[in-house]
């Protein structure tokens, strides 16, 4: 098999690349409802596994629950009719390996009486389960071994693939397509052919070969790590080519002015910054006054105090004349922000009015709720650059806002937008901006260069001095009714002692799961145990153990008004408990609030966990996190609860948190054209991969920055910027 440039796929693949062209239209009609178009949709429709034919399971060793494939022998093959006028069919097969025998049931598929006559050796695979005490596999697949229907040379082989298949296509279709489209693609190999061999990989069409018709467990194994390998670097080339673009733009050099608002802003501070914070303030001093523009993600620990560091890099920006837009994910997160960094500033944020001081600027909020009045004096200062820093919603400033001279964009992240998300928010300027992302929690190292590869990365992992830790407890409601007992005394003492609480529940109304709030990340299980309402828990509350305190209520399908005078009531210490939803899981800053009581815990993600716990003792206060659960001692949740309880270490968490994700749901909603591209690489478990295929990326790139010599390489980055692109299409 050769590859030639002309041969390669453009972006919507030619008719000849087609399934239909190769294995007829019945079978592509077939692969088509596994999302398999093209000839290379199906080489790489990886076997999920392998059997060996020398390891077949033995029928005694079975047990129940177990996924097994078993090679047997059929005895004998009978239909019965069962239900109301006895109209429908059990077919019971029975299977033996010479030894023991095991069941086989099919319901409704009386044909298969006669596929399955006695005599007959095939593949059975299924999940064991057991009825009136034998052991059987309920509609298991099946492949012959022998006979007219049986794939000529596997039994030579030794090792049989198996597919991951449908019901309209089992594994064995799909094993003869690829049989029938192996020796006639004309494969491309993304992979240079230098990297291919300082790592000893074969080249794609060796390795297509060897993962789809094996001769030795070896070279299945040899096959995947190249293909994993490949699709680790075709995702790093694509974030190469985006550095290396980056360092081809111009933007307008933002150096640090002295005696400007930076300086003044300083000198005010309460605080000193943590060595951490000043690193990175450094670096973005840096980035900034550079005549290419910063693309810097800055990551950090839950209160390890971004805001601050995105804050002096916004004054620096002022300082030379021109603007800084904040984006925030929700609402209650933009108001926050702007009512945090007004107050920072104080009086150097009322520049142009009465009492402020001379050289302040003014910090404007954009928000799609907001009245018009509001609105339209923001739209001017914005417009006009009396407005220094500007504060929304990811939602308002992507629309038409007039900005007087936009030189730097702080991204509030709080999904993972895809590259080309980042890349739309800055394409509407004809001069590049700055900009900085910021992620609400700490994410491990392979997710940051997967996710976020484009970015430089600075990371603040130290908490700044003074801040208390946060103790945290399992309760164990169920088990142990005194302890949440204790748990809602110490809520009363807290706010005896004049601090503050939250309670936090994961849902609004009982059976609905809360949508409101954008990026809540809720996963509510609708066949889980039914959750606490928010409104009937705060009545509960007030009625018993809370009676007497102040309680307020929070969540996303409230109006942003409300929701805002709830916030704002809150920080002004109007409100003693405030029960709510995940609404207060980012960014909100009560320093004064020191308990928090999260109901039914167990219905949290363990990173969401340690963002909500990160809420209390921000002040200098001791915080308390008490983790209510009714999940046993022992099962699973409970040992993530633990895990959380045990330690305060966010990137550690995170990782554990992304471990027990699928794959999927680790990159997030936006990222689904990179990940139907990831068909072996784990971005938790393949940190080595993932590190190695950058690093040769970047210097590819560097020597060839525009693929010249890599056609198929090219095609590859094409095809997974256009999936990204399609991504971020259908989200907007
Ligand atoms: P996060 O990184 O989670 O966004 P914030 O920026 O909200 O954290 O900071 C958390 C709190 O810590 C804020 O109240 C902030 O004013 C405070 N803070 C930030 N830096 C320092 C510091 N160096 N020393 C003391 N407090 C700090
Ligand atoms: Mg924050």
């Amino acid at each position: 098999m050769t590859t030639s440039p002309a041969a390669t796929p453009g972006p919507t693949n030619p008719p000849e690349r087609r399934l239909r062209s190769v294995v007829g239209d019945a079978t592509a009609k077939k692969l088509a409802t596994l999302g398999l178009e093209t000839i290379d949709d199906l080489l790489r429709h990886y076997p999920r596994r392998y059997v060996s034919l020398g390891e077949m399971t033995d029928l005694a060793s079975l047990q129940v629950g177990q996924y097994a494939t078993v090679m047997a022998r059929v005895v004998e093959a009978v239909n019965k009719r069962f239900g109301p006028g006895g109209r429908k069919t059990r077919t019971e097969v029975t299977l033996t390996d010479g030894n023991a025998r095991l069941t086989l049931t099919f319901f409704s598929q009386p044909w298969r009486q006669a596929q399955l006559t006695p005599g007959t050796v095939g593949l059975f695979a299924g999940e064991v389960g057991q009825f009136n005490g034998r052991l059987q596999l309920t509609h298991p697949l099946y492949e012959p071994l022998e006979g007219p229907d049986a794939l000529e040379g596997r039994i030579a082989r030794g090792i049989i693939p198996i597919y991951r298949a449908s019901a309209k296509i089992p594994s064995l279709a799909i094993e003869r397509s690829v049989e029938t489209v192996l020796p006639v693609a004309d494969v491309e190999d993304p992979l240079p052919e230098d990297v291919r061999a300082d790592r000893g990989l074969p080249s794609a069409d060796v390795a297509f070969e060897m993962i789809h018709r094996p001769r030795s467990d070896q070279q299945w194994r040899t096959a995947r790590d190249r293909f994993r390998f490949e699709e680790a670097f075709v995702l790093q080339t694509v974030f190469a080519q985006r550095r290396h673009a980056a360092l081809g733009q111009t933007a307008v050099p933002r150096p640090r002015r002295s005696g400007g608002l930076r300086d003044a802003f300083e000198h005010q501070l309460p605080f000193t910054l943590t060595d951490g914070q000043r690193a990175v303030v450094a670096e973005i001093e840096a980035d900034l006054a550079r005549e290419h523009p910063m693309h810097r993600l800055l990551q950090g620990e839950v209160g390890s105090g971004k805001t601050v560091v995105a804050l002096l890099a916004m004054l620096q920006v002022v300082d030379d004349g021109a603007q800084a837009v904040l984006l925030a994910p929700t609402e209650v997160l933009a108001a926050q922000h702007h009512r945090g960094i007004t107050a920072m500033l104080g009086a150097l944020a009322e520049g142009g009015m009465l009492g402020g001081a001379a050289e302040g600027t003014r910090v404007r909020l954009l928000t799609g709720s907001m009245g018009a009045k509001a609105r339209k004096e923001a739209l001017l200062d914005a417009a006009s650059g009396a407005a220094g820093i500007v504060v929304g919603t990811h939602a308002v400033l992507q629309e038409t806002v007039q900005l007087a001279e936009l030189g730097l964009l702080v991204v509030d992240e709080q999904h993972r937008f895809g590259v080309e998300q980042r890349a739309v928010l800055v394409d509407r300027y004809d001069t590049k901006p700055h900009v900085l992302v910021m992620t609400a929690t700490p994410i491990p190292r392979t997710i940051a260069m997967t996710v976020f590869g484009d970015l430089e990365t600075s990371t603040l992992s130290e908490l700044p001095g003074g801040r208390q830790p946060i103790q945290t407890t399992v309760v164990p409601a169920a088990e142990r009714p005194d302890w949440l007992a204790r748990a809602w005394d110490r809520v009363r003492e807290e706010v005896a002692d004049g601090r503050q609480a939250y309670v936090v529940v994961s849902r609004i109304g009982g059976s609905e799961t809360e949508t409101g709030e954008k990026g809540a990340g809720e996963k509510a299980d609708p066949d889980g145990p039914p959750t606490r309402s928010l409104v009937d828990l705060r009545e509960e509350l007030a009625a018993g153990p809370l009676a007497g305190l102040r309680l307020g209520i929070l969540h996303g399908r409230q109006h942003p008004e409300e929701k805002d005078a709830t916030m704002t009531a809150f920080a002004r210490g109007e409100i003693d408990v405030l029960v709510a939803t995940t609404v207060v899981e980012v960014g909100v800053d009560v320093p004064n609030a020191t308990v928090m009581v999260v109901v039914d815990a167990e219905r949290f993600g363990v990173s969401q966990l340690h963002q909500l716990r990160g809420r209390v003792g921000r002040g200098g206060h001791a915080g308390l996190c008490l983790l209510v659960t009714s999940a046993e001692d022992g099962s699973p949740s409970r040992e993530r609860l633990d895990a959380v309880a045990s330690t305060s270490d966010g990137f550690a968490l995170s990782r554990l948190d992304a471990e027990q994700r699928r794959e999927g749901d680790v990159l997030g909603a936006a990222q689904s054209g990179v990940r139907s591209s990831l068909r072996l690489l784990s971005v938790v478990k393949d940190e080595q991969v993932i590190a190695d295929a950058r690093e040769a990326a970047t210097a590819f790139v560097e020597g060839d920055p525009q693929l010249a010599s890599a056609p198929d390489l090219r095609a590859a980055v094409e095809r997974l910027e256009q999936s990204q692109q399609a991504d971020y299409l259908e989200r907007t």
